[in-house]
């Protein structure tokens, strides 16, 4: 019996591993969960899963619960958070809330000495070499959640990766997929939330309408393989079935293929190195699918893509800014606050003026985040 911890419960990512927890009830228990303000489907996985301790960020949400749960320990904000992720009990951690907010808990998981398992792909971008630093000192694996670091995980198994030629990230090309640059001036939030192949939390959907997801998941790909830059690459792909490649020196190719449903990541996550059936995903027909398509990364279209990659090998405090900006501009335009191609010009703008302090520590990492969303808060209101 492997005991989880869960941060993010309410989320989407959340929701699917207790899914994946329902489904081998033999396998996973919960002895940990936290979630910020949700507090219906909070309380409906407290009763599910009776975990020990529960932490919440919303305070009216945190006092309301604690009486409904006298045996539950309940703990408050990014300090419940960390209890989250550092309970004596559980031994993998899986880290599955949105943004830097994720960084704190999984450098105090990782000196516990818990298995992570990422979603959270701000905290590699946000300070990657502090992660797989601390990661390394500890012993400890980061195992990836994210479909196409979970692929190339897979497609690497069994494999020197020191005969790793290339990384090829499929990208899906998100909402606006279709639409050309000139007609992305005027898009709605409503229209950048209707993915066409997940259903995801709204930040990383509007993220992977600007294609800074595949950014991310480039520096996140950088810090979980060790690999430079220039041997990672995006490719389009419309249909999400292959969800990422390793090419090695022999110019072979090995993809992993399967129907677009987050649980067969989570779930190999959280049994690696063993794999455990999943009846509940649909087995993948290429029959029905017909035809896949594979088309060349834009990085005049998808300008945050070139961000991203400027960032990482830039390095030190660069990456961090790039997030920070992310979120703060994701955010102000999920509220309505700006237009959509304003998140690039924000980002554009707080990397342009920043300079860059190599090989920074957690306390710079955090000082340069908080006045980077400062500046783009700035720039709107
Ligand atoms: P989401 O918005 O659906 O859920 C986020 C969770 O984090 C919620 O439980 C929320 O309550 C919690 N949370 C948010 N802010 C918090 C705070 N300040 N303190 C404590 N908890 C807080 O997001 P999601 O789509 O599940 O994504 C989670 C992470 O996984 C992101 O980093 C995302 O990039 C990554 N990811 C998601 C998917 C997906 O399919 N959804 C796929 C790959 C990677
Ligand atoms: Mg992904």
């Amino acid at each position: 019996m492997k005991k989880i911890s869960l941060l993010g419960a309410t989320g989407s990512i959340g929701q699917q591993t207790l899914d994946v927890l329902k489904q081998h009830p033999d396998q996973f228990q919960l002895a940990s969960m936290s979630f910020g303000s949700n507090i219906e489907l909070g309380r409906k996985a407290i009763a599910d899963f009776s975990p020990k301790l529960v932490a919440v960020n919303d305070f009216e949400a945190y006092t309301l619960l604690k009486q409904e749960f006298p045996q539950v320990t309940f703990t408050y904000g990014v300090e419940g958070l960390i209890e989250a992720a550092t309970i004596p009990d559980a031994e993998i951690v899986v880290n599955a809330v949105v943004g830097s907010v994720g960084l704190l808990p999984t450098l105090k998981a990782i000196e516990c000495k818990k298995t992570i398992a990422l979603a959270n792909k701000e905290t590699l971008v946000t300070a990657g070499h502090l992660v797989t630093e601390h990661a390394k000192k500890y012993g400890v694996d980061l195992l990836p959640v994210d479909s196409e670091h979970s692929a190339i995980f897979q497609c690497l198994q069994g494999e020197n990766v020191k005969s790793l030629e290339r990384l090829i990230v499929t990208a899906s090309g998100g909402s606006f997929r279709d639409k050309k640059r000139e007609e992305l001036a005027e898009v709605t939030v409503e229209e950048a939330l209707n993915h066409p192949n997940w259903s995801m939390g709204a930040k990383i959907t509007i993220d992977s309408a600007t294609m800074m997801n595949k950014g991310l998941e480039v520096i996140e790909a950088h810090w979980l393989f060790d690999l430079p830059y220039e041997k990672i690459e995006v490719l389009l792909h419309k249909e999400s079935i292959v969800h990422s490649m390793a090419e090695f020196h022999d110019r072979s190719v090995i993809a992993q293929l399967g129907s677009p449903d987050m649980k067969v990541p989570i779930q190999y996550a959280l049994s690696y190195p063993e794999r455990l059936p999943l009846q509940s995903t649909k087995q993948l027909n290429l029959w029905e699918i017909g035809e896949l398509h594979f088309g060349k990364a834009d990085f005049e279209r998808y300008r945050c893509l070139q961000f991203a990659y400027d960032s990482g090998k830039i390095g030190g405090t660069m990456p961090t800014v790039l997030n920070a900006a992310n979120e703060e501009a994701v955010g102000a335009f999920l509220k309505g606050h700006i237009k959509f191609l304003q998140i690039e010009d924000f980002i554009e703008n707080s990397l342009s003026k920043h300079s860059v302090i190599p090989n920074p520590d957690l306390q710079i990492i955090q000082e340069v985040d908080i006045e980077t969303r400062q500046f783009v808060q700035s720039l709107y209101s």
